[in-house]
């Protein structure tokens, strides 16, 4: 089964991903964690990608669609894949249609994950990831824990996004609006929409996207 989880940033996309790999032994693509990999590695691309994930622009077309094709191309997922935070664009969404094609395989869902522009300021605004394992915390309902140490995997090293401030989140909203928004009106005419209430609670989320990949 592949699927898109599709929604503005902060929607709690990655988190349901990382729910959905340790149930169901699906392969998380999060073009945002590749390409924050690229940039920790210090590629050329990662450089010049961070300084537009840092405004809040979206990296051009081209980039993201080469590294998921390299992905796509190189891995092998049993339980089929899900595509975070990809495709944010129409000439994405096109682009991912063509691979899927090509390599035999069917876009089984696309989940759109509904949430209140207001919430969204809040929940980035008080986020922490673990750089080791993706865990992610947040000021108001999952704290830091007081000695520092991830609660999943003991690293140390629990860190906010450059991108997750006020300023940077009004651009990648507007990102989303003008060029990702699109696709959901795209998908509904491809009858592959579902949507989910991404309000609930984190396990009522992931209950609702259970019930529509049944
Ligand atoms: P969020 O969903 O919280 O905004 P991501 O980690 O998915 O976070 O993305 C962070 C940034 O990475 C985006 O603001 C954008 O600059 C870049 N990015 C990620 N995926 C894409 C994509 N598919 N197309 C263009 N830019 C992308
Ligand atoms: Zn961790």
């Amino acid at each position: 089964m592949n699927i898109i989880l599709l929604g503005p940033p902060g929607a709690g996309k990655g988190t349901q991903a990382r729910k959905l790999v340790d149930e169901r032994n699906m392969v998380q693509l999060s073009t945002g964690d590749m390409l924050r990999e690229a940039r920790r590695n210090g590629t050329e691309m990662g450089k010049k990608a961070g300084e537009i994930m840092d405004r809040g622009d979206l990296v051009p077309d081209e980039v993201v669609i080469g590294i998921i094709r390299e992905q796509l191309e190189n891995d092998n997922a049993g339980g089929g894949y899900i595509f975070d935070g990809f495709p944010r664009t129409l000439a994405q969404a096109d682009a991912l249609g063509r691979l899927l094609l090509d390599m035999g395989e069917n876009l089984d869902a696309v989940i759109e994950m509904q949430v209140d522009d207001d919430v969204l300021v809040d929940r980035i605004t008080a986020r922490a990831t673990c750089k080791d394992c993706g865990e992610v915390y947040n000021d108001n309902t999952k704290p830091i824990p007081a000695d520092g140490k991830c609660t999943n995997c003991g690293s140390t090293k629990i860190e906010r996004r450059p991108d997750d401030n006020e300023d940077s989140l009004r651009t990648r909203l507007m990102a989303y609006y003008k060029q990702t928004s699109p696709l959901v009106g795209y998908y509904y005419a491809k009858d592959d929409l579902k949507s989910v209430n991404g309000l609930a609670s984190m396990d009522d989320v992931a209950a609702s996207i259970a019930k529509v990949l049944g």
